[in-house]
């Protein structure tokens, strides 16, 4: 398998329309991204199966879409206003801020006293080969000190209404979470819920992060898909707490799933927090770490938040936020398992693992190995020879029929091999392409067989198919059937 650097991501990403820097125009903002179309069909899909997986398809769980700006309370009883800060330090000299804790992480600038004041790029962590130094100023500059670290309020502030006044305060949520706890009784009532059960939500989450970069990785404005799993702490599954076995079963649960649409389980491992590590409000932590170029780093993390959450809302709003175990006649708090993923950071976890650079009769091809209901386009439709009237029209008629159940576009921007190199770089599954034998010779009086070749992204492989089976057969391949299923019940054709 190829590893991507971020650069080739970055410039792949761009060329082809999937991630676009924001802002571009105007020099960018370097902490926010804007997908292209490719990008946002991605980012659909992805939030898409983790809805219908996660909220749709359980009978444990629903979902919600609470607001992005809530109460100034909210964040003040979660612990957000005194609590949600990084450490910054500044740089007395070129003035860049750093998060303290990631000092170690980042490569640094030096100036080797060892060999008359050269410069070097010494990897995160390391000593200078020469003088043996290891990093205590700037790592950007190499030349200033560091200010003693402060610590930082990472929420963006806003006003609510049309005064800028103190009273008007409030912030951009840094998480989904707290609309799920804020909404607990709410969804409760009205959904006549009985413990175990979990609230889903997917939306935007905005941090005032000092060092955002890696591209999408860490940015100011993204994404989130959370889940809010409540149980009884009082229960007991397979002989232990409900909140400790259910946490183990989420943290499979993940882990499964990205696994399931295409990410390699070696690319994947378990961090546990130590107890310096540990939030505040949790129990027990346990992020899913990802293989990214830089190295490895959180993909999500599945928290034991227990009842402080609920708890404090219920301190703040002086609402009871309890819920009525029947069993034991008693109100009880519920405890909180917080499975909580990045939207950005899956997609660029997907990205990083479908990409594959092979080579193909001595050429290169670059390959995104897209699992097909993550893949962007399921379908191209490209004609063989775009002069000839009846091979573009019945390609035409062929993108309008299939595009009604799938993403599907026409493309007859260049030659055939040109054209299937350009689907495999965005990573489409199939494409289907009409030529003259599909629609025949009028001059030569020859009749066409009305069957058009499939060509399969990852094997190449193609088959003649008739134009009146591509529906089941689209139907067959984008379900559970294995396309070596599909394929052995028609010709092949020549690749
Ligand atoms: P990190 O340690 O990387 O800052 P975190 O532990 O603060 O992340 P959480 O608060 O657990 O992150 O947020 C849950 C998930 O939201 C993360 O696992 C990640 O996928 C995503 N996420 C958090 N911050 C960002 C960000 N600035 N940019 C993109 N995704 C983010």
């Amino acid at each position: 398998m190829t590893a991507p650097n971020m650069d080739v991501l970055v410039s792949l990403s761009k060329r082809r329309g999937f991630i676009f820097q924001s802002s571009e125009i105007y020099g960018g903002t370097g902490s926010c991204w804007d997908y292209g179309p490719l990008g946002a069909e991605l980012k659909q899909n992805i939030k898409r199966v983790w809805w219908r997986d996660f909220v749709q398809q359980r009978a444990d769980m629903v979902g919600l879409d609470a607001s992005i700006l809530m109460h100034a309370t909210v964040w003040k009883a979660s612990g957000h206003v005194d609590n949600f800060t990084d450490p910054m330090v500044d740089c007395r000299e070129c003035k860049h801020r750093f998060r303290s804790d990631q000092l170690d992480e980042m490569a640094w600038l030096h100036f080797c006293p060892a060999t008359k004041g050269n410069k070097f790029t010494i990897p995160a962590g390391e000593p200078c080969k020469h003088c043996g130094a290891t990093r205590t100023l700037c790592p950007h500059c190499g030349k200033g000190e560091l200010t003693a670290p402060r610590q930082f309020n990472l929420m963006f502030k806003t006003f609510m209404g049309p005064v800028e006044e103190d009273a008007a305060v409030t912030y951009l949520r840094p998480e989904t979470a707290q609309g799920i706890f804020v909404n607990f009784d709410n969804v409760l009532q009205s959904m006549r819920l009985k413990l175990p059960f979990g609230v889903g939500q997917i939306g935007k989450a905005f941090r005032n992060e000092i060092t955002p970069g890696n591209f999408i990785f860490r940015s100011r404005e993204f994404e989130q898909m959370e889940i809010e799993y409540f149980v009884n702490p009082n229960d007991r599954v397979d002989g232990r707490p409900a909140d400790e076995a259910v946490h183990d079963q989420w943290i499979e649960a993940c882990r499964a799933w990205f696994v399931r649409y295409g990410v390699a389980a070696d690319n994947m491992k378990l961090h546990e927090h130590d107890t310096a590590e540990l939030a505040h409000y949790s129990k027990r932590t346990v992020d899913i770490l990802y293989r990214f170029p830089m190295g490895w780093s959180e993909l999500m993390g599945i928290a034991n938040r227990t009842d402080f959450d609920l708890k404090q809302h219920s301190k703040f709003s002086g609402k009871s936020l309890t819920y009525f175990d029947e069993e034991r006649k008693e109100h009880i708090v519920p405890f909180v398992i917080e499975p909580s993923a990045g939207v950005d950071r899956a997609l660029l976890a997907f990205l990083l693992d479908a990409y594959r650079e092979e080579e193909v009769r001595g050429e290169k091809r670059v390959v995104l190995r897209f699992h097909r209901e993550l893949a962007p386009i399921k379908i191209a439709v490209l004609p063989l020879l775009k002069k000839r009237p009846e091979i573009v029209a019945t390609a035409h008629d062929l993108r309008a029929r299939l595009a009604r159940q799938w993403t599907t576009v026409y493309d007859d921007t260049a030659a055939i091999g040109r054209l299937y190199r350009r689907q495999d770089e965005v990573g489409t599954p199939y494409c289907v392409t009409v030529d003259v034998k599909t629609v025949g010779d009028r001059e030569k009086n020859e009749a066409g067989d009305g069957r058009v070749t499939i060509r399969e992204r990852d094997s190449m492989e193609q088959i003649r198919v008739p134009i009146a089976d591509l529906d089941t057969v689209f139907a067959r391949l984008m379900g559970e059937t294995a396309w070596s299923e599909v394929a052995a019940a028609y010709p092949r054709a020549e690749s």
